[in-house]
């Protein structure tokens, strides 16, 4: 199968202006060089610490933000470069689903609108045609229909996410990016809107690109991993290579903060990561990893590594038998 979504070397760069003039004196470059493949049906985990770049990734694939640089190829049209005309109809096939529920939702609309206005701005659907089908599709986000005519603040953080993601799904789209849809809701929550995810993928036939902080949603929901860090990728592989036998430094690290099911493990000692994440603005030259790296040699601070066979390191950790 060909992939629905191919990005390539994606680069957004924000630049930094200072003064009257606002000259620009530098860049952050939130994401550098990305590439990767998104299949259809599938789930593609993106993860990394807050500031890596993937919030900014997610949105250059629904064209929420134009990017600076590189492709980003869906369905065979690159939909970086095209036109807000030329935009339009895909509009409706690429969605979002955002980490506040709370905040994406205008709260003096009711739900019944919220759910209602894609169809009538997009599918000319007259406005019972459209409550009629935001009726339906509240029910099999698990929600009931008299929540038509409630506001947002009526309802608690899971059933806000919920509509979030019916809100998504009005349009019918194919590919529906997922940022951090449920790192703020309560950890019990966390599972049930996860399975209806999953639930919705399989009844819909969607493609995801999951976005998150978190190594346990990602594991859960994910068929395949992308790991982040300063606007690059570090590593890429199908999520059990990636937790059977991590490659990068840096997965291996997000590996060990991350609580193990298997105690038998959980005493093994743990690996320390020094110092903080340096800015985009100002990244590490070389390898972008290797102000934090436990492994770091020579070659690593003057050379920049390129992701081969999914793996952006001079000594991967198989190789390095370690
Ligand atoms: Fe660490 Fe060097 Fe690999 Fe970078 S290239 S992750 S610094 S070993
Ligand atoms: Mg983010």
């Amino acid at each position: 199968t060909d992939p629905l979504l191919q990005v390539r070397n994606l680069k957004r760069y924000y630049p930094i202006r200072k003064g009257v003039i606002a000259r620009t004196v530098g860049h952050v470059r939130a994401v550098d060089d990305v590439s990767f493949d998104v299949y259809p049906g599938e789930t593609l985990g993106i993860v990394g610490e807050s500031g890596c770049g993937k919030s900014t990734t997610g949105r250059a694939v629904v064209r929420l933000e134009a990017p600076t640089a590189g492709s980003v190829v869906y369905d065979g049209t690159d939909i970086a470069g095209l036109s807000t005309a030329k935009m339009r109809r895909l509009r409706t096939e690429l969605q979002m689903v955002f980490q506040d529920p709370y905040s994406s939702l205008n709260p003096q609309i009711r739900i019944g609108e919220l759910l209602a206005e894609p169809l009538i701005a997009h599918k000319r659907l007259d406005r019972t045609a459209a409550h009629a089908k935001a009726a339906e599709m509240l029910e099999t986000v698990g929600l009931p229909k008299l929540y038509l005519n409630r506001y947002p603040h009526e309802l608690s953080g899971g059933q806000r996410q919920r509509v979030g993601i019916a809100r998504a799904l009005m349009l019918e789209p194919k590919l529906i990016v997922c940022d951090e849809p449920v790192s703020a809701l309560d950890v019990s929550i966390q599972a049930q809107v996860l399975n209806l995810l999953k639930d919705l993928q399989g009844e819909f036939g969607l493609t995801y690109v999951f976005i998150s902080h978190g190594l346990g949603a990602i594991k859960y929901i994910s068929d395949r991993i992308v790991v982040m860090y300063l606007g690059k990728v570090m590593e890429t592989a199908t999520t059990a290579e990636i937790f059977a036998q991590p490659k990068h430094p840096y997965t291996e690290i997000l590996l060990d903060a991350y609580p193990e099911p298997d105690p038998r493990l959980r005493d093994r000692q743990r690996i320390i990561v020094e110092g903080d994440v340096p800015s985009p603005a100002n990244p590490p030259k070389g390898c972008v990893f290797h102000t934090r790296c436990p492994y770091t040699k020579d070659i690593c601070r003057t050379e920049s590594p390129p992701l081969a066979d999914g793996v952006a390191c001079h000594f991967p950790l198989e190789a390095a038998g370690r």
